[in-house]
């Protein structure tokens, strides 16, 4: 298989002939070559997203959500075909990988509804035979950069609110996924989607993002992914005064308190922290445990880590996949050695599998650790792995200091069966996503989905949240009484 840029309607490969391989993280096999786009094929995809945005703008936004309805049936129709491409890609086991295309498959429906919803407000005016009224505009051409950990679900978080919205579209996203890309843009071209309004262009985020992000003709960078990128993208487009929107990372903690039900507590911290190997945003890095319930919590999160089968996300019996690349695979690793030179202790995994088909690939142990304080690494910094670490709290107030004491604010959860502690939790708790009773991955999109603090630029995806990032207001005033009145001066006594 081979996979080409999409640029203004036609399937090409970059002009400098260069590819770079796809490959399955669970066994390196080849899935695809690609071609390695170049800035020139990003002026190109500008170019072209611009043009089409003179007359993507004036379709009527119900005709644009006819479009991305179709998308959605298409999406639906094909939702296992491209669930298995998602797990060879990436490497998540295939329910999850179905549940991606699921997320995607909601936005889609979601977002379409909005061509027919955009709402605006219409409002009194203070002068006689005026008329007062706002209405969303949008913003003209969006970079989308993508990561790979949702390499469906989240370029239609983007893709589709920009579409809806009158936006066209330069699709950049992560080199680790880029069939699943090639998948979403091939669905929104048979959906009917005019030519230009969505391009896309594969290659090195390194070698590309900068001419993306200051590029003169794009409007908007919309970025999931790491911090530091996100940082550095933030800092070129702020100096261009252009608008950024940043979803960034995570150090997500489940607390339990001394009244939890236990067994409901360690499935949502197994489904959580070890879920996606851990390479999810909202995924369980921490968790925060009563003194009370410590020893119990620790051996039975500890149990259930060291049962799990990691292997490949296509084989049913696997419940765990591996990481995404030797970097990932790497980075987790080096965290090991780090925990234990502060003091925590390895309860459960902790080592990269050497030995049999487990060593083709990049897989690394669930791990557990154990005697972790609020300020160790282990406990600040995102892994980005199957790893979580515990650490002990003596109630509830100590449990929000914790949670609150890491730069990051994406999710958090309690378990509790004490309503006054749940209500205070969700009330001090400093993430953008917070959950009672369950873990701290399952998000939903008709809800915004972003996080406080070093997580982001305060911006949320999806929900009506999400076409705030894409269009701007437009407050229109329509005076009909024939005379100058000037407001705040004429105003009628
Ligand atoms: P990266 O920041 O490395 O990459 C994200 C995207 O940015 C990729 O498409 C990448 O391209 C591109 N990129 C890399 N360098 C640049 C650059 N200089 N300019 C512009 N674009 C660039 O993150 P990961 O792919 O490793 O994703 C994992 C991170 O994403 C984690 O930290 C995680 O927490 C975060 N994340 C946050 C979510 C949220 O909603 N808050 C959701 C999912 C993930 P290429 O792949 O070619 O390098």
């Amino acid at each position: 298989m081979h996979l080409r840029n999409y640029v203004d309607g036609t399937w090409a490969d970059s002009a400098s002939g260069a590819t770079f391989e796809n490959t399955d993280p669970a066994n390196g096999e080849l899935i695809a070559t690609v071609t390695k786009s170049t800035t020139a094929d990003v002026d190109r995809a500008v170019e072209a997203a611009r043009r089409a945005f003179g007359s993507w703008r004036l379709v009527p936004a119900p005709k644009r959500g006819e479009i991305l309805y179709r998308a959605g049936e298409l999406m639906l129709k094909r939702k296992d075909d491209l669930a298995r491409e998602m797990t060879r890609e990436m490497g998540k086991v295939l329910a999850e990988s179905r549940g991606d295309v699921q997320e995607g498959i909601d936005m889609t429906y979601y977002i379409a509804g909005e061509g027919r919803r955009q709402l605006g407000d219409v409002v009194p005016a203070e002068l006689p035979n005026k008329w007062a009224m706002s209405m969303r505009n949008p913003l003209g051409v969006i970079a989308a950069i993508t990561p790979w950990n949702f390499p469906f679900a989240i370029p239609t978080w983007k893709i589709m609110p920009a579409l809806i919205l009158g936006n066209t579209v330069v699709f950049k996203p992560a080199s680790y996924t880029p069939l699943l890309a090639v998948r979403l843009v091939e669905i929104l071209e048979e959906a009917g989607l005019p030519k230009g309004v969505l391009n896309l262009v594969l290659g090195s985020g390194g070698d590309l993002g900068d001419h993306l992000v200051t590029h003169p003709q794009v409007d908007l960078i919309s970025f999931t992914g790491s911090s530091d990128t996100g940082a550095h993208i933030s800092e070129l487009a702020g100096k261009l005064l252009k608008r950024v929107s940043c979803e960034l990372g995570g150090k997500n903690a489940i607390v339990v308190l001394d009244d939890a039900q236990i067994d409901l507590a360690v499935d949502g911290i197994v489904w959580s922290a070890f879920g996606t190997s851990g390479q999810r945003c909202t995924a369980a890095s921490r968790v925060i445990t009563h003194r009370g319930v410590a020893a119990e919590v620790i051996d039975r999160v500890v149990a259930r880590a060291k049962k799990m089968r990691m292997g490949h996300g296509l084989d049913a019996t696997t419940d765990l996949g591996p990481v995404v690349s030797k970097a990932a695979q790497d980075k987790v690793a080096s965290y090991i050695p780090i925990a234990q030179k502060e003091g925590a202790t390895v309860a459960a995994g902790g080592r990269v599998p050497t030995e049999g088909a487990l060593s083709k690939g990049f897989f690394h142990e669930p791990t557990v650790l154990t005697d972790v304080k609020p300020n160790m690494r282990v406990a600040q910094e995102e892994i980005f792995g199957p790893v979580t670490a515990i650490i002990e709290a003596a109630d509830v107030d100590d449990a929000i200091r914790i949670v609150n004491s890491t730069k990051y604010g994406l999710s958090c959860s309690i378990y509790t069966q004490n309503v006054n502690n749940a209500f205070k939790f969700m009330r001090d708790a400093e993430c953008g996503i917070v959950y009672v009773n369950a873990g701290t991955i399952g998000a939903e999109i008709q809800l915004p989905f972003g996080g406080m603090k070093s997580t982001g630029n305060g911006h949320r995806e999806a929900g009506r949240a999400a076409l705030d990032v894409y269009s701007e207001w437009k407050s229109i005033y329509i005076d009909y009484s024939g005379k100058l009145q000037r407001a705040q001066i004429d105003t009628p006594s």
